[in-house]
């Protein structure tokens, strides 16, 4: 089937809701809440142009075969779970649902894919975790998201990962790769150096052995704010920074993680489709997705 024909899952999956019982490899989550963002709106759009474009890489059964890899994907069994059901504009109440599917979709799959809105959702994705001991993050951004507060607000996009510290005491350390810009929280980042997290920014990356600085040997949550990559690549998102991740140093980034660890879920945030009407974006998205389930998934 071509690509714009017939109606738009995760891959062309079978939707199955999670209110019914089913089992599968990869469950795909849309988290369509963008509330919490600083600047420009939109990430809500993102599922459902995650979905459209995924069409353009339908996984068949035999899977995707690569000329020097061979069949890869093969047999793996992908459903697409739908959206959670955002309740705008009540934060709250959109939290507690967010966490309860995120825990329905664990209890089904062996890899949840999460696909937002806004990097807020992280934490309500995160207290789905609070079970697995040693929890490691990895998170791929040109921002920390680490703030307490900011202008007056503890659960913006700015937020995620410092209430997913306080929340949860299995969540041992993170690790931020791609930081740049010139707007850095120093309380932030003193805190989270303070804490022991690590902290690598664009320009540490040349020349660096990322194997001898990536967690190895854990359960590992990976959360992919598309705005570490360059916004010529990717210009749809919120707040884009210049000198950003290449393509290529996304996914030898997501192998080296996801191959030498157990990676427990992952989510992929701050996409705002609208901001690039070449379509593109939404496709790049796609494939770090794809990348993140044949990492996982092909060992
Ligand atoms: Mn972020
Ligand atoms: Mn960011």
């Amino acid at each position: 089937m071509l690509p714009f024909v017939g109606v738009a899952t995760f891959l062309r999956a079978r939707y199955c809701p999670l209110s019914e019982a089913w089992q599968a490899d990869v469950g795909f989550l849309g988290v369509p809440f963008d509330l919490a963002i600083g600047y420009r709106p939109g990430a809500r759009f993102a599922p459902q142009a995650v979905r459209q474009a995924s069409l353009r890489y339908a996984l068949p059964p035999e899977g995707y075969y690569h000329p020097r890899d061979g069949w890869r994907l093969k047999g793996v069994q992908v459903i697409d779970a739908g959206d959670v059901d955002i309740p705008t504009p009540d934060y709250e109440q959109a939290f507690e649902r967010i966490t309860a599917s995120a825990r329905a979709l664990r209890a089904r799959v062996r890899l949840p894919l999460f696909v937002g809105g806004d990097h807020s959702v992280s934490y309500p994705l995160l207290r789905a975790y609070d079970d697995v001991p040693d929890l490691h993050v990895v998170q791929l951004d040109a921002h920390l998201d680490f703030s307490d507060e900011r202008d007056g607000t503890r659960y913006s996009n700015s937020s995620p990962f410092r209430r997913a510290v306080e929340a949860l005491p299995n969540l041992q350390h993170i690790t931020t790769i791609g930081l740049r810009g010139v707007r850095f929280d120093a309380e932030a980042v003193q805190t989270a150096r303070a804490r022991g997290h690590t902290l690598l920014f664009r320009e540490q990356l040349e020349g660096l052995d990322l194997a001898t600085v990536l967690p190895q040997g854990k359960s590992v949550y990976l959360s992919i704010d598309v705005d570490a990559l360059e916004p010529a690549l990717m210009p749809a998102t919120s707040s884009p920074e210049p000198d950003g991740l290449s393509f290529r140093e996304t996914a030898q980034i997501i192998a080296l993680v996801a191959q030498r660890n157990t990676l427990v879920g992952a989510d992929l945030v701050e996409l705002t489709p609208q901001l690039d009407p070449s379509g593109n974006s939404a496709l790049i998205a796609v494939r770090l997705l794809i990348e993140v389930m044949m990492s996982a998934l092909s060992r």
